[in-house]
Order: C-alpha cells, then structure tokens, then sequence
C-alpha cells in the first residue's frame, strides 16, 4: 500500500467518526465479553485512565505473559543478570511481563493500540475483555486496532475461539514489512533462543490470529499518521516491520514503546538485549534513537511489557538510561 491510499483511509476514518460521543457504551459487545472471562481472581483494576491532551486514554491490560529472564536478557553475564534480578526482588528463575494495551478516543474513533496476546503464549493472557466490560465497552465498541507487530503477544486477541473477528467493528492496522514475513512466507524464526517447538507454535499462532482480518487489513509503512494524533515511528529490528506509536494533542504527548525492551530492569536500567529481536544491532539502535527521544524531550512513556500500567518516563544516565515510573493518578 501506498503513503495516498493509506491517508485515504484515515481520512476516511476521520470523517466518518462524526459526533460519537467519548466512552459510551455502544450497542452489543459488552455482555459477550462479560460472559467471556472470568473476573480477576484478585479483584484488582486492571484499567488505567488519564489523558493525553484532548485525547481520552485508557490503558487495558490483557494479563501477563512470560518466560525464563535469559530470554529477555541474551547477552547479559550470568552473575550480572542474577544480581540485577536480585536487586529489583525479581525471581531468578522467571520474569512476568505484562500485556499493557491502550485504547485512544481520537477524533471520535476508539482505537485499540496492541490487540494483546489472549492464550496464544500462555493461560495468563485473554483479559482485555474483561477489562473493556469494566469500563462499559464491548469488542464491538473498537472501531480501530493498530498493532506494533505481529508477534502472537500482539495480535492473539484478534481471533475467536471458533475463527471468527473477535472485534467484528474494527479495521486493523499491521506493518506491512511484518505482514510480509510473518504472514506470506514461512519465516525461518532460528534467530529466537527457544525450542523448536515453540518456534512452530509462535508461527502458527501468528498466522491462525491474523486469518479473520487477511481480507480486509490495512497494512502500514512505519512512519505513516494513521488519524490525526497517532504518528507511527519506524523502530525495525525486533521485527522486520515493528513501529512504535506517539499519540499527541496539543502540547501533550505519550509515547508507546511496544517491544524495544521487555521489562525496565533488564532493557531499560540495564542495556541488555531480547532473545527474539531478529536484527539485534538495527533493534538497538532503533532503542537508542526512540528511548533518546523520550529522554530528551522527557515525553511520558507507556511500556506494553512493563509493569502495569507501564506508564512513566525514560531518564537519561551515565552509562544509558533508567526507567521512573509515573505516580498513580486517583
Ligand atoms: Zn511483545
């Protein structure tokens, strides 16, 4: 696709937004999703509203994933992983990452950013429904979704359990250089530092999740506005095609980092380098240049893997950078 047919199209969402109102519950959606999940066993929220301008947000957890630290750390020394970990009284042995998705109201459109992993990498995925009945809404409610990349912790959701759109309404957005790979071609995924099973797996489950929408995706080149105040930024190397997003109005903006790091305090506190980043120096070097940016320009960040809600912002050291996480807002 190119640059003009992709401006068409969020013309064309923009204008059909009309005068839809911010966070009313729509017609369907919110009762299915009810009966879909199951309650958070701990009865904690697992939404988080705040604002960015004029731009209603909400981040919506879809649960946790996770794996062995290596994993998330490939290059980091033993000795230095383990105290790092033993430092952030982080278990040695495994490290949870969250699954922090943002729904935007922007220009009347409510836009789903990550569509989350549902149970394509573990039972500890799937509650965004739940999340988005908590706050009145329904998969039906989602007019847009753009996600960063393909990965399954990305794009799970997307599907049913019968192979169905499981937000029947939206029009989703995927970079085009990971359509490419990931969804074209069988991709050779030997680069990953897991078992081979888990390799065919991932693929299939990025593949089985995108099906419902092949027909009717909108595939984007990193770099493109997809509505006014939401910018894509071209961060390849984690993938072939992974962009990040800043959504902006007015002054105010926030910048979602997708999987330029995992978790703070092994990609962020500490330089160390994911497992599955396929091109590792292009991935940090896109890290530096986006995690320099919001340095710089002290834009607030949301982290998708990062502790929940994963907001906060990336301060500038010494030796690279830490990450301060933002007050909870009441
Ligand atoms: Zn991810």
């Amino acid at each position: 696709m190119n640059a003009f047919t992709l401006n068409r199209r969020a013309i064309m969402l923009t204008a059909v937004a009309g005068a839809s109102s911010v966070f009313v519950p729509g017609p369907g959606g919110s009762g299915r999703a009810m009966a879909q999940t199951a309650p958070s066993p701990s009865g904690n929220a697992g939404h988080y509203r705040f604002r960015v301008g004029a731009i209603g947000a909400t981040v919506l957890s879809d649960g946790v994933i996770g794996g062995p630290p290596r994993v998330y750390a490939s290059d980091a020394p033993e000795v230095e992983l383990q105290e790092a970990l033993r430092r952030a009284f982080l278990p040695s042995d495994h490290m949870t990452l969250n699954l922090n998705t943002l729904l935007i109201e922007a220009g009347g459109r409510r836009i789903l950013l990550e569509a989350g992993a549902g149970t394509t990498m573990g039972p500890n995925g799937g509650r965004i429904f739940e999340n988005l009945a908590a706050i009145g809404l329904g998969p039906a409610d989602i007019d847009a979704i753009v996600v960063s990349h393909t990965h399954p912790d990305h794009v799970g959701n997307l599907r049913t359990a019968d192979g169905g759109k499981a937000f029947p309404r939206a029009l989703v957005f995927a970079p085009k250089a990971d359509w490419d790979f990931f969804v074209r071609t069988d991709p050779d995924l030997s680069y990953m530092p897991v078992a081979e099973d888990f390799r065919v797996r991932f693929a299939a489950a990025i593949k089985s999740s995108l099906e419902p929408v092949r027909n009717d995706v909108e595939l984007y080149e990193a770099g493109a506005e997809i509505v006014p105040g939401l910018t894509t930024i071209a961060a390849a190397g984690h993938t072939p095609g992974m962009a990040t997003f800043l959504v902006h109005s007015g002054d105010d903006q926030l910048l979602l980092t997708a999987d330029l790091a995992y978790h703070p305090v092994v990609n962020v506190d500490r330089p160390w380098l994911p497992g599955p980043d396929r091109d590792k120096d292009t991935a940090l070097a896109s890290r530096r240049r986006i995690f320099d940016m919001a340095a710089t320009d002290g834009i607030p960040v949301l982290g998708f893997h990062f502790p929940f809600p994963g907001l906060g912002r990336m301060l500038k050291t010494d030796g690279g950078y830490a990450w301060v996480p933002a007050n909870w807002q009441f």
